[in-house]
């Protein structure tokens, strides 16, 4: 059925308001069923040069054009996205494999984007201040840094193109986006609708291809001064490096080694219930997802049993049948990497209670899927404590106190999402004063951000920059400061 939605057999680059067809392709596989969809092009350099001389000219007119007008093109989008959501959590569900009640998920949290940052058009606020000297009139204002390139990964291929593209279009510059090759459907989808919207011609430019050619192609252009990337932790690094020597702005989210605790006064079902959706949906694959359960020591049999309950009864297969609850694991790549980790955490000596394994029976064994995997006795300095898994993988750490609790929290390379689970209001108050994550949670999972915060970490998640929120507009905007004498 979904398969039907898509007419293109081949999509294209989108440059200057043309779809421009490339010479090499890359297929692009239902990692639920094996099968191919669509092929993607594989882009070189060239590309990225022409994309950005159409940028360049489209941006000096789109600047110009009055913000709330601006801002009106996505609004027509956030409606178009409304028409279609139903067709665009098909497809999404079919190129990424999350199941289709996540995967609307995923398509409202960018028309969310659309609506808000339009409102965000008519308020992009400087600042007028007193002048120090008399007769002196002194205002900031904020303006748009030009061409921007953006780099987006499979794992959110519309919600994260909408944190970084609708802010990047308001705020007056040219985009050139790189979508994650894996997951190009969704790009091609919002073209489309940006397309009907009346984005004027090179505003919005799609290159698809590889980070080696065209990331690194957009990373290293003297014209493009801004990229705001989501991936991985290698990739990201290097890519702020080279950005540095620029003097590029650069903002970067890079994944996280996100944990929920558990207290001795939590409400153990609550609980149960935010770890499994956190750690099992989109079969672990998000930024934010809970890969460590830090649980106190008088809870932690009950927890487990109600956990080990519960991992029973999730269904898991394709995602476009609404009964399962777990889809695939994006890639071989991404199920080997899982596997890999499976092995460690034996080693380690965690004692491994669910999952653990690859799903190779009838229809399954034609996708990549993962069993949802439960380690406990697992101690914080082990390596599947520490590093991210991507996959459906939960490591289970007992501790004795509150202060233990947030001191094995804190102690990863990573800062992205955390979550306690309480009932007492000063533990509250004390846990979101030092969680050293970008975002917290207070008894709930750790996944599901919203629009309208800023989305990001500390520590080796990111570079401060924020994804959403208004704050977004400060990675696509430059401060002018304006004097007048009179
Ligand atoms: N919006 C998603 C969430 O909060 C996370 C996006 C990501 O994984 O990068 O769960």
């Amino acid at each position: 059925m979904a398969k039907t939605l898509l007419e293109a057999k081949k999509l294209n680059n989108f440059i200057d308001g043309n779809w421009v067809e490339t010479n090499e392709t890359a297929e692009v596989i239902n990692p639920a069923n094996g099968e191919t969809i669509v092929h993607v092009p594989l882009s070189d350099s060239g590309a990225v040069d022409t994309a950005v001389e159409a940028a360049k000219k489209a941006q000096k007119e789109w600047a110009k054009v009055p913000a709330p007008q601006r801002a009106e093109v996505l609004f027509e989008v956030g409606n178009r996205m409304k028409e279609r959501k139903e067709r665009l959590a098909q497809l999404l569900t079919m190129e990424n494999g999350k199941v289709l009640e996540e995967a609307r998920g995923e398509v409202q949290e960018g028309i969310d984007m659309a609506f808000y940052m339009a409102g965000e058009g008519r308020r992009l606020f400087g600042h007028t201040t007193p002048a120090e000297l008399p007769n002196k009139f002194s205002m900031s204002q904020r303006c748009p840094v030009g061409v921007v390139g953006i780099i987006t990964p499979w794992n959110f291929p519309i919600a994260i193109a909408t944190w970084k593209s609708f802010p990047a279009i308001v705020g007056g510059n040219a985009v050139i986006w790189k979508p994650a090759t894996e997951t190009p459907i969704m790009a091609h989808e919002l073209v489309k609708i940006f397309e009907e919207a009346g984005l004027p011609k090179g505003v919005l430019n799609v290159v698809y291809g590889k980070g080696s050619a065209v990331g690194d192609a957009m990373v290293h252009h003297d014209d493009i001064r801004v990229i705001s990337f989501t991936g991985s932790n290698d990739t990201g690094r290097n890519i702020a490096s080279d950005c540095g020597k620029q003097l590029k702005k650069v903002s970067l989210e890079m994944g996280g080694k996100n944990a929920i605790i558990v207290m001795d006064d939590a409400d153990l079902d609550l609980a149960a219930e935010g770890i499994i959706w956190s750690a099992y949906g989109t079969s672990g694959q998000r930024c934010t997802a809970a890969s460590r359960v830090i649980v106190h020591e008088d809870v932690k049999e009950r927890l487990e049993e109600r956990l080990l309950a519960e991992i029973e009864k999730l269904t898991i297969g394709d995602g476009l049948d609404e009964a399962n609850k777990v889809g695939p694991i994006i890639n071989k790549a991404g199920l080997e990497k899982i596997q890999r980790y499976i092995q460690i955490g034996k080693e380690e000596g965690a004692k491994l209670v669910a999952g653990g394994y690859v799903l190779e029976d009838g229809n399954l064994a034609k996708g990549h899927y993962f069993a949802p995997t439960l380690f406990t006795d697992a101690t914080p300095d082990m390596r599947i404590s520490q590093e991210e898994i991507f996959g459906p993988v939960v490591s289970l750490i007992p501790v004795k106190s509150f202060e233990e609790a947030i001191e094995v929290n804190n102690g990863v390379s990573y800062g992205l999402s955390s979550s306690i689970f309480t009932t007492d209001a000063n533990r509250v108050f004390q846990a979101q004063r030092d969680l050293d994550t970008g975002i917290v949670y207070v008894n709930a999972g750790t996944t599901g951000a919203e629009i309208h915060l800023p989305f990001g970490g500390t520590k080796g998640t990111g570079n401060g920059h924020r994804d959403s929120g208004v704050q977004a507009l400060d990675v696509f905007t430059e401060w002018k400061a304006v004097y007048v004498d009179y």
